[in-house]
C-alpha cells in the first residue's frame, strides 16, 4: 500500500476514533454529572486511556474503539490491509467500507461458512 492510501485510511480511522470517543464521553457523562464534560482536548486524551472510562462505555462502543486502535496500530507497523489469513493485501474498496477488518473477502467469507456449518 503506497503511502498516499495509508495517509488516507491513517486519517478515515482517526477520524472514527475522534467520532466514538466523542459519543462515549456522551454516554458516559450522560450517566455521571451532566456537567462534567471534557472540553479540553488534554483532557480528552487522558481520558481516552483512562481504562475506567473505557469500562463505562457500552461493551459495542468499547469493542470498535479498541478494534478501530488495532487498526491504527497496524498501519503504525506497517501490516494494514493485509489478511492476518492468507497474507494476500485486501482489497481497499474493502477498507473503505470496513476499515477495521483483518481478513480480505475471501477469508472473511471461509469464515462465515464455517461459522454457519458449526451452527453458531
Ligand atoms: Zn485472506
Amino acid at each position: 500500500m503506497d503511502e498516499e492510501r495509508v495517509a488516507y485510511f491513517k486519517e478515515l480511522l482517526n477520524s472514527r476514533l475522534e467520532a466514538l470517543l466523542q459519543e462515549a464521553e456522551k454516554t458516559v457523562s450522560g450517566m455521571t454529572d451532566e456537567k462534567e464534560t471534557f472540553p479540553d482536548p488534554a483532557d480528552r486524551a487522558s481520558m481516552e486511556s483512562d481504562r475506567n472510562f473505557l469500562l463505562r462505555i457500552r461493551d459495542r462502543e468499547r469493542k470498535l474503539i479498541l478494534k478501530i486502535k488495532d487498526a491504527i496500530e497496524r498501519i503504525n507497523n506497517g501490516t494494514f490491509g493485509i489478511c492476518q489469513v492468507c497474507g494476500e493485501e485486501i482489497s481497499e474498496n474493502r477498507l473503505k467500507v470496513r476499515p477495521v477488518t483483518t481478513l480480505c473477502i475471501d477469508c472473511k467469507t471461509a469464515q462465515e461458512a464455517e461459522e454457519k456449518a458449526k451452527g453458531s
